[in-house]
């Protein structure tokens, strides 16, 4: 079996599920589990229904955005039954305050459409819900899974399945059975959640990106893929702030040493970035902090005007001399390779353009 997860970008309109249907098509004899995040920007919509004192336009834009896709995407009584499974789903959360309970409606949705466009395309599929395989203890909003459990509901759920299972990202439930999820952007850890407890073959993150990038394309204008990466190094730059995969995600993956791949759903023919327990040797990346106390924080932390305390990193196994001629060659420091910490602050746009500078001498 392997799992394929579609992000919120991937399934955003009727012309992206679409394209999710021919490329799950393509797969069908790896047995996948599907598993969708919300429609891009529909969590955020929730957020917003959920602490609004009147959610009545917003709780409209939330209608006529999925009946629109399920509009485009079915017809005949198979539209009639899932207009009327949205319906259902948004009434259930008129007047709820409960954020855990509301925003999981997103997921709920989505897959609603999802797997009946698979079934309107001629491939049969059904449909599970993800609270009643992925149990987690503590805070409703970033829920702690409990592996053991969660191993044998989905085993029980989907393992036996020969149909294609369309799933949720993201969602889950408590002991007591109340609605919670995963924290957001917590669908990739979902993904590696599933594949784990079926011991899947690999896990696919479906994204709107050719794979996990050599530095942050929003501070270096032109990065590179990164073919292959380890667990260590992936967690590593999730940790440092790369968005590509949500931190987490590694860890399921690595109890079983399942593969990750990152792929793109409107490029399905790049061979994207592969996440598994060795890579090549050498620097993968390059990302830039910033912190007062030169503490962990992703690189968005540069939006502001001083850079304050900076610290460029180079991620990667045995970076060698070569790598510290270049870092200190660009910074004037006496470097130990990754990371580096700038003894004087650097304004935000000087230290852009050292980690463009290292970037490119290095991966260019
Ligand atoms: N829909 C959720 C979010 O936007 C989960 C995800 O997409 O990963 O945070
Ligand atoms: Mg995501």
């Amino acid at each position: 079996m392997i799992v394929m997860k579609f992000g919120g970008t991937s399934v955003q309109d009727a012309a992206a599920i679409r394209r999710v249907i021919d490329i799950v098509r393509g797969r069908l004899p790896d047995r996948p589990l599907v598993v969708v995040s919300a429609l891009a920007r529909v969590t955020r919509l929730l957020v917003e229904i959920a602490g609004a004192q009147d959610p009545s336009e917003a709780m409209e834009a939330l209608r006529a955005r999925h009946c629109q896709v399920c509009r485009d995407l079915l017809h005949g009584p198979l539209l009639d039954e899932t207009l009327a499974r949205v319906e259902a789903l948004c009434q259930s959360i008129e007047g709820l305050h409960d954020q855990p309970a509301v925003i999981s409606v997103g997921e709920l949705l989505s897959s609603t459409i999802v797997s009946a466009a698979f079934n309107q395309a001629g491939i049969p599929c059904r449909w599970a819900d993800a609270r009643e395989m992925v149990h987690v203890t503590g805070d409703r909003m970033s829920g702690r899974p409990d592996l053991d459990r969660i191993e044998a509901d989905v085993r029980r759920v989907v393992g036996s399945s020969s149909e294609l299972t369309v799933t949720q990202g993201f969602i889950a439930s408590t002991e007591d059975g109340l609605p919670a999820v995963l924290g957001f952007e917590g669908s990739d850890y979902s993904a590696a959640i599933f594949g784990m407890s079926l011991g899947a073959e690999r896990v696919e993150i479906w994204t709107d990106v050719d794979g996990i990038r050599t530095a942050d394309p929003r501070y270096v204008p032109e990065t590179c893929r990164i073919i292959r990466v380890s667990y260590d190094e992936a967690a590593e730059m999730a940790r440092l702030g790369a968005r590509v995969l949500h931190p987490m995600t590694i860890y399921p993956a690595r109890t079983r040493q399942i593969p990750i791949l990152v792929l793109n759903t409107a490029n399905p023919s790049c061979p994207g970035s592969r996440v598994e327990q060795d890579s090549a040797d050498g620097p993968k990346c390059v990302a830039l902090l910033t912190d007062q106390d030169g503490r962990e924080i992703g690189s968005r932390a540069l939006a502001g005007e001083q850079a304050g305390m900076s610290l460029v990193s180079l991620i990667g196994r045995n970076l060698g001399d070569e790598e510290r001629r270049v870092m200190e060659a660009v910074t004037g420091a006496a470097v130990s390779v990754a990371p580096l910490s700038l003894s004087a602050p650097v304004d935000a746009a000087r230290a852009r353009e050292m980690v463009t500078e290292i970037h490119n001498r290095i991966f260019l």
